[in-house]
């Protein structure tokens, strides 16, 4: 699959909370198919971003788009619509689900279903049923859950459940997947896994950006790294050079 949607161009990017200016003028540009590391102190401002570009805050001012798509100013689910999709910090799977139910219900949101099909042709729907399963079948397959289709989410282990989160994100069929955190809580084996699982993400066509606290991770994994500080960038560049920058050290030095 070739790289889908487009550079995404954040610009300005600013977010007043009542006293607090959590993002002030922020500005990054990813390429097709980067994965792009976002680093920084607690508190720098990271998560904001993730949901003013997810449009869970509106943004005070800038803009965010991705390709051709303004994203700034639209509700989360317009945003699925534009391919864009993203993961929390805090699991938020349906709890009474299975583990393929959760996949099936994200099939089944993805844009790529149109509804006047079914109208025209009622066996659509039966049709539909079926691709939905095999779908979710091939994303079991993909993030090794194929034994747990049939188990509640939280009877599993903890890393299991994360690539049950990540194999939901991906049934919306994105082309730029946001990540709040995935390696927290992981221990180093699955941290291993994780780091293969995103990069055949990538490899697939998404562009990728992730929130990460693992350093060892955002080196080995990120083509390039944003670091936030007191809510603007303070460095941007590979892994290796911005891991040596002074002003970098200096941010979390006082972490
Ligand atoms: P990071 O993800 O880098 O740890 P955050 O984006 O969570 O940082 O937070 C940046 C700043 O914005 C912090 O001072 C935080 O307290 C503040 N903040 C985040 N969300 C809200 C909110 N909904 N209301 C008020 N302040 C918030």
């Amino acid at each position: 699959r070739t790289v889908a949607g487009g550079a995404l161009e954040i610009s300005e990017i600013t977010k007043q909370f009542r006293g607090l200016r959590a993002l002030d003028g922020v500005s990054l540009s990813v390429a097709p198919g980067e994965i792009r590391g976002i680093v920084g102190p607690n508190g720098s401002g990271k998560t904001t971003l993730f949901n003013v570009i997810s449009g869970i805050y509106p943004a005070t001012g800038g803009t965010a788009s991705f390709g051709e798509r303004v994203l700034t100013g639209r509700r989360p689910y317009q945003l699925s619509h534009l391919g864009l999709a993203r993961t929390f910090q805090n699991l938020r799977l349906f709890g009474q689900l299975t583990v393929e139910e959760n996949l099936l219900v994200a099939l089944d949101r993805s844009p790529m279903r149109s509804l006047w099909r079914y109208v025209l042709w009622p066996v659509g729907v039966w049709r539909h049923e079926r691709v939905l399963r095999r779908e979710a079948a091939e994303l079991l397959d993909r993030f090794g859950l194929r034994d747990f289709a049939g188990a509640a989410p939280k009877s599993l282990p903890y890393g299991i459940q994360r690539r049950v989160e990540l194999a939901r994100a991906m049934a919306a069929k994105p082309a730029l997947l946001l990540l709040d955190e995935p390696a927290a809580g992981l221990n180093g084996q699955e941290v291993g896994q994780l780091q293969e699982i995103v990069r055949s993400i990538r490899d697939s066509g998404v562009t990728v950006v992730l929130i990460e606290h693992n350093m060892g991770l955002v080196m080995s994994l990120c083509d390039r790294v944003t670091v936030l500080a007191s809510g603007g960038v303070i460095a941007e560049g590979t892994p290796a050079e911005v891991a040596v920058r002074p002003e970098v050290i200096e941010a979390y030095l006082g972490d």
